[in-house]
């Protein structure tokens, strides 16, 4: 293919031909706007100005112009006689150019189908022949010269017509190649890489220097992508498999591998008639997140069996226990403590499921529904820490510290007390040899302010925020022996988030960790129902 500065010099050396042949003092082209329906000047010219050129831009369908390019026939301006019958947009310009006299051919491409037979004519725009030299006219034969002429030029102009949207779709091609979040890799047949995209590089983990031109042997590193590349290249078919890719350090993966999903296909196209390989694409698509909620989803079904089982177990247990005793083993006192820890395991029971049918109701869209009301904090703390204590061991001391005045909360009760509880519950939980378990609770005129703190296992640096995520436990051996199900930290958030407030962890893995969450003490929200009603 032509370079465009090529195309340019052809263009110019026609139009200088053209000038030169006719004796004309001035010669431009002007080719079809589709967008605004009109013909424009376009570079190259020759005895025009760059601002000249610029500022011609006439009609479509009207005018002089207008007519040559609709009708697909020359136009002869003579002279002054000719000029009486021109219309008011065509004597501005042609004053402007100084026109004496004037020739304008229109450009005709012929379109032609496979066994070179014209199906179509279309015109691209028109030729101008300004001026004949010396005073003189533009006679019959000129017109004849500039017919066959106007074949060139037309020739000419669609070539770098068809250049230019080439060069436009390959910048384009490559703007969208650049900016896809999946890998591409073109090989030629004989298996040189001839296109790499940015996200490609990354996973073979190339800097900016890419290597084209190179065999994917030479470059790649990763067996299992060597493996499915030899058997396309040696086998001739197409694969696709997962492949698991370590990223350079500083990206954002934690540590783990990549699981990128990558398929292998033979690109073909016609050559001379005949359907030929031109190269073999290999796309990556990252699936990490899926593959990572599929894992989740498995372990959180294990786990929501499991974190039903366990007080299953226990009420079936004692209340089994209790119809045994048919001869009155246990006393009244016994019997109350049974029944104590039925109704505290009923009551995880009933909270498990709460739990997970705010998960699907959040999951499904619809919001959570809010009861509005104002009330004291330091109420549902206590009733919640109340409730708690049940769960503590004798070596955990949980206390409550008030710092100052604390206002009421226009909130949701329940959703607060639901809050509590589930971050309490946690900090007791995961600090299985006990220690202080501290909620300290603090106000200024606009928020409240609660942390919860406790001396427990921790929670490493890297999951800090991730926990908040649906189904995300740490997981060793200590969070495993406690039980859980991943799905309570998400619904604290949620739930502060409807309070129009913020939830955050702080930790040292091995100390303790420490959860503090604010929210105005009266939100947007709670004014709005107020107003409302
Ligand atoms: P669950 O406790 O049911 O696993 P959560 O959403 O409440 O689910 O907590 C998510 C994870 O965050 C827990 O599995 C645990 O690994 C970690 N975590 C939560 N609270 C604490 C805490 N106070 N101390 C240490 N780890 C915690």
């Amino acid at each position: 293919m032509p370079s465009a500065t090529e195309l340019e010099q052809t263009l110019q050396r026609l139009v200088r031909r053209v000038a030169m042949m006719l004796q004309a003092e001035k010669c431009a082209f002007l080719l079809h706007d589709g967008e605004e329906n009109q013909l424009v000047a376009r570079a190259p010219s020759l005895g025009l100005a760059p601002d000249q050129i610029r500022m011609l831009r006439l009609p479509a369908n009207s005018g002089l112009i207008g007519e040559a390019y609709r009708s697909g026939m020359a136009t002869v301006i003579e002279g002054p006689k000719d000029f009486q019958n021109v219309g008011e947009t065509d004597s501005a310009w042609m004053t402007r150019l100084n026109v004496r006299n004037l020739i304008v051919q229109p450009l005709v491409m012929e379109r032609r189908d496979e066994q070179e037979r014209v199906i179509a004519h279309v015109t691209v725009g028109v030729l101008l022949i300004i001026n004949k030299r010396g005073n003189d006219q533009f006679s019959h034969e000129d017109l004849l010269l500039l017919n066959t002429m106007a074949r060139q030029v037309t020739a000419a102009i669609t070539n770098a017509q068809m250049y230019l949207r080439l060069a436009e779709e390959k910048e384009q091609l490559q703007a969208t190649l650049q900016s896809l979040l999946a890998g591409v890799v073109m090989l030629e047949p004989t298996g040189h890489v001839s296109l790499i995209n940015p996200a490609a590089a990354q996973i073979f983990g190339m800097g900016d220097d890419l290597p084209l031109h190179r065999h994917y042997s030479e470059i790649i590193t990763n067996e299992a992508i060597l493996e499915m590349l030899d058997e396309v290249f040696h086998q001739r078919h197409e694969s696709h498999r997962e492949i698991e890719v370590l990223l350079p350090d500083g990206e954002n993966h934690d540590g783990e591998p990549r699981i990128f999903q990558a398929q292998t296909a033979f690109v073909r196209g016609e050559h001379q008639g005949a359907n030929v390989l031109m190269g073999v694409a290999v796309v990556f698509n990252d699936i990490t997140a899926i593959r990572n909620v599929e894992r989740m989803k498995t372990a959180f079904v294990s786990t929501v069996s499991h974190e039903l089982r366990t007080p299953l177990t226990s009420i079936k247990g004692f209340i089994s226990t209790l119809l045994q005793d048919t001869e009155g083993y246990f006393d009244q006192s016994d019997r109350l403590e049974f029944y104590g820890i039925i109704d505290s395991e009923c009551d995880r029971l009933q909270r498990l499921i709460e739990d997970l049918l705010n998960v699907s109701r959040i999951e499904s869209g619809r919001a959570l529904q809010m009861n509005w009301s104002t009330f004291n904090p330091l109420d549902i703390i206590q009733k919640s820490l109340q409730v708690q204590r049940a769960y503590a061991s004798d070596n955990h001391n949980l206390q409550f510290n008030t710092h100052g005045d604390i206002p009421p909360l226009t909130g949701d009760s329940d959703k607060f007390d639901q809050i509590l509880t589930n971050l309490v519950s946690n900090a007791i939980k995961y600090s299985p040899s006990g220690g202080a378990v501290i909620v300290d609770i603090s106000s200024d005129d606009e928020t409240l302010t609660v942390s919860i703190s406790d001396q427990g296992m921790g929670i490493p640096p890297g999951k800090l925020n991730k926990v908040f995520e649906k189904f995300e436990r740490v997981d060793n051996r200590d969070t495993r022996q406690a039980g859980g199900t991943g799905i309570g930290l998400f619904l604290v958030k949620h739930l502060v988030e409807c309070h129009e407030g913020r939830v955050w962890a702080e930790s040292t893995v091995g100390q303790g960790s420490k959860f503090t969450f604010t929210m105005p003490l009266q939100s947007h929200a709670s004014m709005q129902e107020d107003a409302e009603e």
